[in-house]
């Protein structure tokens, strides 16, 4: 029994043992069943990962496979339109590798080869430039064939070849345009230029008859001035000369309507002459020192008689600041100014005609800024634009009586141009018009006026002069001279001054309220002061008149230039250089070589009073002759004349041996082109008189070289020349 108990409870035991083994094992298979559920998982999710990646793939292949499709087709479609355009293309195309081998060209390259077989692909350029020169496709020229293939071939091979003209055999041209890119490929393109080859020849020969005939027309207009210079002589001198004889009332107006018709038919003569010129580039500015202000005032002199009889007042306004003397062509300088003033005073009925003149220091130059205001018609809006044109004016019912060419302020632009100034017009109908034009101009060294040398007793000078601005400038004129100057405002101060004592001169205003200036003039006198008395006048005639006028040493009219009020100053003083003996004068010899008998008549009948020994020649070989013989001081040579000419005359007078080869000779010319003064001048002449020719420019001749020509310079004769 107990073997039975021992032997259940083993097997018992052993039951239990292998239950718990089966347990252990089973939880072991479980374990691993899951493990393995799991790894499935993941694979699974795996597996559909990749299939979904292979998809993708796949798509993106199929995608890049239709869009190189789509390339390939679209760069066959731009290599067809290309090469469509290429051989669209008039002229010659081609391209070429980096070892000038030709990729391709267009049909219009391959022409002029005329299909030789060898010219396609691949052909290299050498051989295009042999095939060229054996064929004899290019006109050559003087080259010989190796030469000309060298130059091409060097040409080619430059980094940036420049562009080059060749001639066909027949006779078109190509203008070859080579240009190297990347990896030393070159496109090269034959431009066929032809067309605008001969009509640039045509053009030139247009050109050079244009030329010629502008030429002849210079010609043509510079003779026929010097045609009508000619008789005007006689017309203007003899109507000089009639002027000086006992006339009646009625004579003598005849006499001054010849006298002026004549000037204004010069002054056309001169308009048309100067515009022809301008518009040939014949003009020619002739730079010079001068005298701005001086010329100003000249205008206005000239000028006034006309502003007076209109009662219209002319002024001057000219910088202090600004130097009198600049460098310019005075001539021109003096034609603008003219025309512009005088426009001014002929489109004014009444009021004033201001000249204001401001100038701003600019290196060595200064710009000069001149303005002419007027108080006129004025233009209208509308018109300005125009009147710089050639021939145009302001035709209306208000100034049609105004007489001109319509040139004067066409050449006026033009002239401001060529000095690379600027001119420009302000106007309001009815109310005036402003005139201005702005010129820069080199001031020369020393452009301080040229003082006069006074004598010694002028320290002291006493302004008497109501206006405070005048007597500011005045002061200081004054000063510049080294003098002293006081200023009082009225007649009764200047005389508690002078009898204070140490004034040596006095400069009075004329019209002045209270006491005027003939007023203080004799009451100073009346005290026994006798100081000099220089008196500025803005009425010269009428200050003439006054019965005081005896009093006063001077007048000065108003506006005056610096220096008149120098000169005067000057003439105060006691003179310096005893003046030549007039015994010498008596004797002078003039010759005067002039083939014209009306003009020798004029010639010798304005020198008739002068006391002069006055003889003529008829051309130059007399003058030539009669120097030798009869050893004039002085000659005028008429330029024009048969025989032998003036400056043939001149050179050979010039060429002579011993003193009588440097007697002065002045020419006397109807030419006033120019270019002839150099012509002149190179010939050995001393200066110049223009036809027709005036009595006082013949005097002042005369009186240039009594006055000792030594110390003067033919230059500056020359400069007091009027030719215009
Ligand atoms: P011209 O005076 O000989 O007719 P211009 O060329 O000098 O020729 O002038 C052209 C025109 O311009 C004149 O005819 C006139 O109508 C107008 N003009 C010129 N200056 C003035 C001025 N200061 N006032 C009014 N009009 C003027």
């Amino acid at each position: 029994m107990n073997a039975l108990a021992q032997k259940l409870s083993e097997e018992r035991r052993a039951r239990l043992a292998a239950e718990r083994l089966l347990e252990l094992k089973q939880a072991e298979l479980q374990a691993a069943n899951r493990k393995l559920g799991r790894h499935a998982q993941a694979l699974t999710v795996e597996i559909s990962q990749t299939r979904a990646q292979v998809e993708t793939f796949r798509d993106e292949n199929q995608r890049v496979k239709s869009d190189l499709t789509a390339a390939q087709q679209r760069i066959a479609v731009i290599e067809r339109r290309l090469w469509h355009s290429i051989e669209t293309i008039q002229d010659g195309f081609a391209f070429f590798d980096g070892d000038t081998q030709l990729i391709g060209a267009n049909r219009a390259y391959l022409a002029v080869f005329d299909g030789l077989e060898e010219v396609g692909p691949g052909v290299s350029y050498a051989r295009l430039l042999q095939l060229i020169t054996e064929e004899g496709i290019v006109n050559i020229g003087d080259h010989s064939a190796a030469d000309w293939r060298a130059m091409m071939m060097d040409r080619w091979m430059t980094p940036d070849p420049a562009p080059v003209v060749i001639r066909l055999w027949n006779n078109q041209y190509i203008r070859l345009i080579d240009s190297r890119g990347a990896g030393g490929d070159v496109v090269s393109l034959a431009l066929n230029i032809t067309d605008s080859v001969r009509s640039e020849r045509a053009l030139k020969v247009a050109r050079d008859k244009a030329e010629a005939a502008n030429r002849a027309k210079s010609a043509f207009l510079a003779n026929m001035s010097h045609e009508i210079r000619t008789p005007m002589n006689g017309v203007v001198g003899m109507a000089e000369l009639l002027t000086e004889t006992p006339l009646t009332e009625d004579q003598r107006l005849y006499v001054d309507t010849i006298r002026n018709s004549a000037e204004a038919l010069l002054v056309i003569i001169n308009d048309v002459l100067d515009y022809s010129k301008i518009e040939a580039d014949k003009m020619v500015l002739h730079p010079e020192p001068f005298d701005l202000e001086r010329c100003l005032h000249e205008i206005v002199m000239l000028l006034q008689p006309k502003a007076r009889e209109k009662g219209l007042e002319m002024l001057i306004d000219y910088d202090l600041f600004l130097p009198t003397v600049l460098i310019g062509d005075p001539g021109r300088m003096r034609q603008v100014l003219t025309n512009l003033l005088g426009n001014a005073v002929k489109f004014t009925l009444k009021g004033h005609v201001i000249l204001r003149v401001t100038g701003v220091p600019d290196g060595n130059a200064a710009q000069v800024h001149i303005a002419v205001e007027d108080t006129g018609i004025g233009i209208p809006a509308d018109k300005v634009g125009h009147i710089f044109g050639e021939f145009n004016q302001v035709e209306d019912a208000h100034n049609r009586k105004f007489e001109g060419t319509g040139l004067g302020l066409a050449i006026s632009q033009r002239l401001i141009r060529l000095m690379n100034g600027e001119i420009w017009v302000d106007s309001t109908e009815g109310q005036g018009s402003t005139f201005g034009f702005r010129v820069t101009l080199p001031v020369p060294d020393g452009a301080a006026p040229v003082l006069p040398k006074l004598g010694p007793g002028l320290r002291r000078v006493l302004i008497v002069e109501p206006l405070v601005a005048n007597r500011d400038i005045l002061a200081r004129q004054i000063e510049m001279l080294g003098m002293a100057a006081e200023m009082v405002g009225s007649g009764d101060e200047a005389l508690r001054r002078l009898a204070e004592g140490g004034i040596d001169l006095v400069l009075v205003e004329h019209g002045m309220a209270v006491m005027d200036g003939f007023e203080l003039a004799e009451a100073m006198r009346a005290v026994g002061h006798a100081q000099p008395i220089l008196m500025m006048t803005a009425n010269p005639s009428y200050a003439e008149t006054d019965p005081a006028r005896g009093l006063v040493q001077g007048l000065l009219s108003r506006p005056f230039a610096r220096r008149d009020l120098f000169d005067r100053l000057a003439r105060l003083a006691p003179p310096v250089v005893v003046a030549t003996p007039a015994a010498k004068d008596a004797s002078l010899r003039v010759l005067a070589a002039e083939d014209n008998r009306t003009n020798q008549l004029v010639f010798s009948k304005m020198l008739q009073d002068q006391g002069l020994d006055l003889r003529f020649a008829a051309n130059g070989q007399e003058a030539l002759d009669m120097l030798e013989t009869w050893q004039p001081d002085l000659i005028f040579m008429d330029i024009s004349m048969p025989v032998m000419d003036g400056q043939e005359a001149t050179r050979r007078i010039r060429a002579l041996p011993g003193p009588l080869a440097r007697v002065p000779i002045i020419a006397m010319t109807a030419h006033a082109m120019d270019g002839d003064r150099e012509a002149m001048l190179a010939s050995g002449l001393d200066g110049y008189l223009t036809k027709p020719l005036r009595k006082a420019d013949i005097l002042s001749a005369i009186a240039a070289h009594r006055d000792g020509g030594a110390d003067q310079s033919p230059a500056a004769r020359i400069a007091a020349s009027p030719l215009r």
